[in-house]
C-alpha cells in the first residue's frame, strides 16, 4: 500500500460503477482517491434499451456524459478501457499501454456478451437481436421496423447458460404491446423460447407466484412457450431447439421459425479478468466472500453481473442466477462501508443483504417482485402485477437517470421509502 492517500480505482462506468464511485466518494470524502475507468464517456441506463429497440425511447434519454459529473464530485475518471487486471502487482493495463496503480480495486465489468458460443446467435455475426447493450437496441429498432414491413414469427427468450430472463419477458410483452399498437399483431406468431426449466423461474426458482403470472401472461397475449430449451444453432430465419427432459437428454427437437428474433445470450466475465489466478471462476466470474472481498486478493472487491454467484439449483438446461438493480446497489452499500473500515484501519464487516426488488415492464402493465434475500429461502417472496407497474418502472427509470445526472450516492428520501418498506441494504 502507498504511504499517501489510497487510491481505489472502480472499473467499470454502468449501473453498478457509476453509483459505486459516488457511494466511496461520499462515504470516504478526502480520506482517499477515487478513480474511475470506464470503456468510453457514456452511462446507458441499460433496463430502458427494450424500449429503445421498439422507438419508445431514444438513445440519446438514456445516455450520459460522465466526464463533467465525476469532476464536481471530485472523482477522476479515465475513459479507457482496462486490457488487464494484474493483482499480484496491484495494478491495471488500460488499451491505450498506460498502466495505472491502485491501493483498492472494485471490479464493476458487468458481463461479456457470449453470442460466439452459438452459432448465428446476436447481432453481429449471427442472426437475432439483442437488447443488452444500447448500441444493439438501436439495431434492433432498425430490424424491428423492417420486420413490419413484413410481418411474420417472432421468437423472444433466453439461451442456455443465461442468467438474466426478465428483460426476455419485458421484451415479449413489449413486442406484443407495440405490434397491436401498429395493428398487425394478428399477422404475428409468437413463441417463448426459455433455458429457465418453467416459466417464471427467472433464474430464482420464482418469485412469488411467477410462475403463474407470466404463464397467464403469455397465454392472455397468445404467446406460445418452450422451456428447458437449448439452442444448438440458428440459421436465418429458423431457430433450432432442443426440449430437454429431466434426465438431461433431448426429448423433442423444433424448428422454429421467426422473422424477427431477440434471444438473450449467456454471460462470462470480461477479457480483463478472464484467467486471472486466484481472482475468477472458470467463467471469468469475479469470485467474493460474504463482504464482497475477493478472498485470495483482499483489496480487490467485486459488485454487479460481473460477480460469481452459484445457481440456486440444478435444473435439466444451465440457468444462471441474475444480479438485479437494487441487489447490485446492496453490493455497493457494503463495499463503501468495508472500504472506509479498511482504511481506518478495522476489519471489513459489512455484508450486503441482496435483497430484489424488481419491475418487469409490459408496455400496459407489468410484474413486479420483492424477494428478500434474492437466493431462496426467503423472508418475504412476493410478486404482483398490474398498470402500475409500467408507470413505476417510468418513474424508476426518470429518478436514476436524475441521480446519475447530479451525481448522488443514495439520496435521504430513498433511504427513507426502503426503511419505511422494511428493505435494508445491509446485514450489519
Ligand atoms: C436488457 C436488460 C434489462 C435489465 N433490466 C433490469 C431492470 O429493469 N431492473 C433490474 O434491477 N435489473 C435489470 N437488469 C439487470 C442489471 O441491473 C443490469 O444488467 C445492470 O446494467 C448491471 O449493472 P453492472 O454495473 O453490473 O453492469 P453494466 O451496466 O453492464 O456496466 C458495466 C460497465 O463496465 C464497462 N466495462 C466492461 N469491461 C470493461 C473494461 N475492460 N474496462 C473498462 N470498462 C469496462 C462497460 O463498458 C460498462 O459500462 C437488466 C439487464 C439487461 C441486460
Amino acid at each position: 500500500m502507498s504511504a499517501e492517500m489510497p487510491r481505489i480505482i472502480v472499473l467499470g462506468a454502468g449501473l453498478g460503477g457509476v453509483i459505486a464511485g459516488f457511494e466511496i466518494k461520499s462515504e470516504l470524502g478526502s480520506k482517499a482517491d477515487v478513480t474511475v475507468v470506464s470503456r468510453g464517456d457514456k452511462f446507458h441506463f441499460v433496463p430502458s434499451n427494450p424500449w429503445v429497440a421498439v422507438r419508445w425511447r431514444d438513445r440519446s434519454a438514456i445516455e450520459v456524459s460522465l466526464p463533467k459529473i465525476f469532476e464536481k464530485r471530485h472523482i477522476e475518471f479515465i475513459s479507457v478501457g482496462a486490457r488487464k487486471v494484474r493483482p499480484a502487482d496491484n495494478k491495471l493495463e488500460l488499451e491505450d499501454g498506460r498502466t495505472l496503480s491502485y491501493d483498492y480495486l472494485v471490479i464493476a465489468t458487468g458481463p461479456d456478451l457470449a453470442f460466439d458460443e452459438i452459432e448465428g446467435l446476436g447481432p453481429l455475426d449471427g442472426f437475432t437481436q439483442s437488447v443488452c447493450h444500447v448500441d444493439h437496441a438501436v439495431k434492433a429498432a432498425e430490424a424491428f421496423d423492417k420486420f413490419c414491413e413484413k410481418p411474420g414469427p417472432i421468437v423472444v427468450g433466453a439461451v442456455q447458460g443465461a442468467s438474466c430472463f426478465g428483460p426476455a419477458y419485458e421484451f415479449a410483452f413489449i413486442l406484443d404491446t407495440e405490434l397491436r399498437r401498429r395493428k398487425i399483431r394478428d399477422r404475428v406468431p409468437m413463441t417463448f423460447v426459455t433455458s429457465e426449466p418453467y416459466i417464471g423461474h427467472l433464474g430464482l426458482d420464482g418469485v412469488g407466484d411467477t410462475k403463474g403470472l407470466l404463464e397467464s401472461e403469455l397465454r392472455n397475449r397468445h404467446v406460445k412457450w418452450i422451456t428447458n430449451a437449448r439452442v444448438p444453432k440458428i440459421e436465418s430465419g429458423v431457430m433450432h431447439v432442443e426440449e430437454v427432459g429431466e434426465d438431461g437428454a433431448v426429448k423433442a427437437t423444433h424448428d422454429v421459425p421467426f422473422g424477427f428474433s431477440m434471444m438473450l445470450p449467456g454471460f462470462r466475465g470480461v477479457e480483463a479478468v478472464m484467467g486471472v489466478e486466484g481472482l475468477v471462476n472458470p467463467r471469468g466470474f469475479i469470485l467474493v466472500d460474504k463482504t464482497q472481498r475477493n478472498p485470495t486478493h483482499r483489496n480487490i472487491f467485486g459488485l454487479g453481473v460481473c460477480v460469481a454467484i452459484p445457481p440456486v439449483g440444478k435444473t435439466p438446461v444451465p440457468v444462471g442466477v441474475p444480479k438485479t438493480g437494487f441487489m447490485i446497489e446492496t453490493m455497493i452499500a457494503a463495499i463503501a462501508k468495508n472500504l472506509k473500515d479498511l482504511i481506518d484501519g478495522k476489519e471489513a464487516t459489512h455484508e450486503a443483504t441482496w435483497n430484489a426488488i424488481c419491475l418487469a415492464d409490459f408496455g400496459d402493465g407489468g410484474v413486479a417482485f420483492v424477494a428478500q434475500p434474492q437466493i431462496p429461502p426467503r423472508n418475504v417472496n412476493w410478486a404482483s402485477s398490474g398498470k402500475w407497474v409500467h408507470l413505476a418502472k417510468v418513474g424508476f427509470e426518470k429518478y436514476f437517470l436524475k441521480r446519475v445526472r447530479s451525481g448522488q450516492a443514495t439520496p435521504y428520501y430513498e433511504k427513507l421509502a426502503l426503511d419505511v418498506m422494511g428493505i435494508a441494504k445491509l446485514k450489519s
